[in-house]
């Protein structure tokens, strides 16, 4: 007997699209596509972590709801935030999706910005909810238009990313706060970026009981690979949210590494100025070319739209340098700024391909 399983798979099931990456059909010698940090851990951090390994028994299960872990983050945070306002997921997109677990009931509306991180739209209907979202190219982030959006579909969460992913851009704080006093659902701050921002909402977490706030330590902290996680919440949320945690979702080695980085916090600090300051200058010369728009950002990468882009990321590829790339309309790209070396072959490569194209324009002008 044959079993149509899809037939058996729940319809959300069925209809989702699996997250994608950048297409990686190719070998590439420099990938500057996932927004990670250049950056690896410090070999003398490594080599302390590696020798707490052996020393720690590996058959028995971690603490249930990692606390030590969770209080080294909100020692770090510093924001009067203590350890039961914080919960650590395996990446922050565990937490993200945990929010959707506590909150979104089949058919609950959500509001997010277009473009903007995926996994909110995947969550959100993996769960039988309704993703809706408002443009950030016709500037729909303005008070008034938020209002009359959430008038109009009742959105149980509105997750806000700032800096957004992929444009790189700060949302309003204004209009953040006056939303805030005025929305009576979840309002998610996606923090995934904000160390390169030098901007956060985690001061306001203790005077709204439905502001979330989540950070990850994929970015700034250079540890993609750990997969580690946080959303900071007042009590009451956090309270609720604890419940749809599984029990030992963050492993004792990640656990581990987690709290030693965070008492090195200021090799960190440096590095995020390191890519603040490479950022900058990688912007100064992208812009120098009128043929595409390309975004201020307070990331660690860079958006550029255009049709132009769609030719860029192909000399970059065949350079052996990946990129995020994306089927907009216009097409764009996001370049993650890497270390000084990467960003100079980086403009190296765009200053050959602002000649190439001036070549052909001049050819094709006669
Ligand atoms: N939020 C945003 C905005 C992101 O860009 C990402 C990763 N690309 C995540 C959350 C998830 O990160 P992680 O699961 O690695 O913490």
């Amino acid at each position: 007997m044959k079993i149509d399983i899809k037939e058996l798979a729940r319809p959300e099931v069925a209809k989702i699209k699996p997250y994608k990456g950048e297409k990686d059909n190719q070998e590439y010698r420099m990938n500057l596509s996932g927004n990670e940090s250049p950056y690896d851990l410090p070999l003398d951090i490594k080599k302390e972590v590696a020798e707490q390994i052996i020393e720690n028994n590996l058959n028995y299960y971690p603490k249930l709801y990692s606390e030590s872990l969770r209080c080294k983050i909100s020692e770090y945070l510093d924001y009067n935030i203590d350890c039961n306002q914080v919960i650590v997921g395996n990446g922050s997109d565990e937490v993200l999706s945990m929010l959707i677990d506590t909150f979104i009931n089949p058919g609950d509306n959500v509001l997010a910005a277009a473009p903007t991180f995926s996994m909110y739209q995947f969550f959100t209907e993996l769960a039988g909810g309704n993703y809706h979202n408002f443009l950030l190219a016709n500037n729909e982030f303005n008070y008034q238009s938020m209002i009359d959006k959430i008038n109009d579909i009742d959105p149980k969460i509105i997750f806000l990313c700032s800096p957004n992913n992929p444009t790189g851009e700060l949302l309003s704080k204004e209009v953040i706060l006056k939303l805030i006093d005025n929305y009576s659902g979840i309002l998610v701050i996606d923090e995934a970026y904000a160390e390169f921002s030098g901007f956060s909402f985690l001061e306001y977490v203790n005077k709204h009981n439905n502001l979330v706030v989540t950070r990850t330590f994929s970015k700034a902290f250079g540890l993609a690979s750990i997969r580690l996680g946080y959303l900071i919440g007042n009590k009451d949320l956090v309270q609720e949210v604890a419940k749809v945690v599984k029990p030992y979702n963050i492993n004792s080695i990640t656990s581990l590494i987690g709290k030693t980085i965070l008492r090195e916090s200021n090799v960190i600090e440096q590095r995020v100025n390191k890519i603040v300051k490479e950022r900058k200058k990688l912007y100064d010369e992208l812009i120098k070319y009128d043929s595409w728009n390309v975004f201020p950002s307070s990331a660690n990468f860079i958006y550029i739209e255009g049709s132009k882009t769609t030719e860029f990321k192909e000399m970059l590829n065949n350079e052996g340098i990946k990129i995020r790339s994306f089927d907009s309309k216009p097409p764009a790209i996001r370049i993650t700024v890497g270390k000084e070396e990467d960003n100079k072959e980086v403009i190296s490569i765009f200053k050959k391909f602002k000649e190439g194209n001036k070549s052909e324009w001049k050819k094709s002008s006669f």
